[in-house]
């Protein structure tokens, strides 16, 4: 397109919301064959909100529990850890400061390790538990169950022997569904790609109307580029729309990287197009503006 063209493009973007950092991006976008979506904060609104507590070990009662572990997940930055601390606090549990963890550490991809009250404390998935030999048995049925619903449900194992759960659920946005049938009706291969587990996402991803075989789980952070550049080495040219730190590597691998305005610095940093509204209707509009800017110099 000519540089004219291109200015007018991105002018009527930036009215509409869809922020684009250079002129290629737009022209880029317009053939475009897959999007990847991340999940969380991008297909669903990424504010979780503990739904469900549940105790395994009879010498530990749900307050308890509850409290330990919120007090370990204070020490934690991610969304499921506010989500467990906030519900922590709306059922009326008094997180002490001198309840802060005396040792925390953040394992990505799986979930965190604290010492509170002098507890040994792991929160998180399957992964996490595994590695350290905590067999889970006890709770399968009831982690099947809340992944069946939607829900992320987080393991809890206290001083080395499984104790419980605590399920969060996260919405998806009102928006979604329509906008990936846009997408899908324009051709477009639908991904979507979490961390979180298979049966979570598989929930998430029927709500919206993405294909099952189309949803990518268990990613690790840093495994997310991988998945699109795999992509790109079938010939199809991607783009990868996320909202969070974990994202930044994919959107850069991507031919075009959006970034949800609702997100972090991080991911606008590392994207060539922001929507301002956090909706993946701006991609749909970015998709028709993109065309219509291409058309305009034929
Ligand atoms: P995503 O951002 O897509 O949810 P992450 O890689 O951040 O993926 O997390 C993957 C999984 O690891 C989560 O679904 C959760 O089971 C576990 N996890 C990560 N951080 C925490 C945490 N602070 N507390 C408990 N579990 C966690
Ligand atoms: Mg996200």
């Amino acid at each position: 397109a000519t540089p004219t063209a291109i200015m007018v493009g991105t002018g009527k973007g930036a009215e509409q919301g869809i922020l684009i950092r250079g002129g290629e991006s737009l022209e880029r976008i317009q053939a475009i064959e897959a999007v990847m979506l991340d999940k969380t904060g991008t297909v669903t609104q990424g504010k979780p909100e503990l739904t469900d507590v549940l105790v395994l070990d009879e010498t530990l009662d749900e307050e308890t529990l509850l409290r330990l572990v919120a007090q370990s997940e204070q020490g934690s930055e991610h969304q499921l850890a506010a989500a467990i601390v906030e519900g922590a606090k709306a059922r009326g549990l008094a997180l002490a400061p001198e309840g802060y963890p005396t040792r925390f550490v953040a394992l990505p991809g799986r979930g965190v390790e604290a010492l509170v009250e002098g507890h040994e404390l792991l929160i998180g998935n399957r992964r996490l538990l595994q590695e350290r030999g905590i067999a889970l048995d006890a709770l399968l049925s009831q982690l099947e169950a809340l992944e069946q619903v939607g829900k992320t449900a987080m393991l809890i194992s206290v001083d080395g022997r499984l104790a419980g759960l605590v399920a969060v659920a996260d919405t998806v946005k009102e928006s979604s569904a329509a906008a990936i049938a846009e997408l899908k009706q324009r051709g477009l291969a639908v991904w979507m790609i979490t961390g979180d587990n298979e049966r979570t996402a598989r929930a998430i991803a029927e709500q919206v109307g993405i294909d099952a075989e189309h949803v990518l789980a268990d990613v690790l952070p840093e495994e997310k580029a991988r998945q699109v550049k795999s992509l790109q080495d079938l010939g199809m040219v991607v783009v990868f729309v996320g909202d969070g730190i974990n994202d930044a590597p994919a959107l850069v691998q991507a031919d075009a990287g959006i970034a949800m305005g609702t997100g972090t610095d991080i991911a606008m940093e590392a994207a060539d197009i922001t929507l301002v509204k956090g909706n993946l209707q701006s991609v749909v509009s970015a998709l028709e503006l993109s065309r219509a800017t291409m058309r305009t110099i034929k």
